[in-house]
């Protein structure tokens, strides 16, 4: 049994779920904006290379403590070695024995000093290393940050459009709504709202526009000969059927 609306009705249930079918894109488009992806990734990213620029940062760090220590310790053996060859060769010392241990502190003390020379030269080159490496990733965090700068005011630009055309669609709903009985709404929000957004359908060429099957003749005979508001007796939607 047809559902007892008027001609005008008809069409503005077609016009409303035109509306909600709208809406339900552009929330989809504006939940799922590749730019919006894109600005996700890039944030992603400079959170990695914030890590890793603390990480470079802590390294050079220690790297400066240790060279600065082994400098200092460098120093405190050229003194060293300073006072203990002018002993050697001030003359004030006269006693082979003593003169022979001297000599042999002397030369202990430069072996140290070439060792602590050996490990200054090391530290300095992982400091150039490390140098080298964290002037990469502030410049590549840059770059990411300009490119998320950009994204981010694209998706702001893009959102805002979207919006934009949610309000004017949901106003127009509204106002379709308005003009329609109360009843024919509720019971067209609770089909859509089970079918995948799709409450309301056009009957055209025999197949049913809300779950694309083409219908039995004589059901569609009988639809076309009855008109007004029907259901798909496939997929329960409401079915406008234009009269034959
Ligand atoms: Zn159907």
């Amino acid at each position: 049994m047809p559902i007892d609306v008027d001609d005008a009705a008809l069409r503005r249930l077609l016009q409303l779920q035109d509306q909600d079918t709208r809406i339900r894109r552009l929330q989809e488009r504006r939940s799922s904006l590749p730019e919006a992806a894109a600005l996700a990734s890039a944030r992603d990213r400079i959170a990695e290379l914030d890590s890793d620029i603390a990480i470079a940062r802590k390294q050079l760090d220690d790297l400066r403590h240790a060279q600065s220590r082994i400098e200092d310790g460098i120093a405190t053996l050229e003194d060293r070695i300073g006072r203990e060859e002018k002993r050697l060769f001030s003359g004030s010392v006269a006693n082979p024995k003593e003169l022979s241990s001297l000599q042999a502190e002397v030369d202990m003390l430069r072996r140290t000093r070439s060792t602590r020379e050996d490990e200054l030269l090391e530290v300095m080159v992982q400091r150039e290393q490390v140098e080298a490496a964290l002037g990469e990733l502030e410049r590549e965090r840059a770059a990411a940050a300009e490119r998320a700068g950009s994204l981010e005011t694209e998706v702001g630009r893009l959102t805002g459009d979207i919006d934009a055309e949610l309000r004017e669609a949901s106003g127009l709903r509204a106002t379709i709504a308005s003009q329609l009985p109360g009843e024919l709404v509720t019971e067209y929000e609770r089909v859509r709202d089970a079918k995948g957004g799709i409450g309301a359908a056009r009957l055209q060429g025999g197949t049913c526009q809300g779950c694309h099957t083409r219908l039995p003749a004589g059901e569609v005979e009988r639809l076309k000969r009855e008109g007004g508001l029907q259901r798909c007796d496939n997929c329960r939607r409401l079915l406008v059927v234009t009269p034959a």
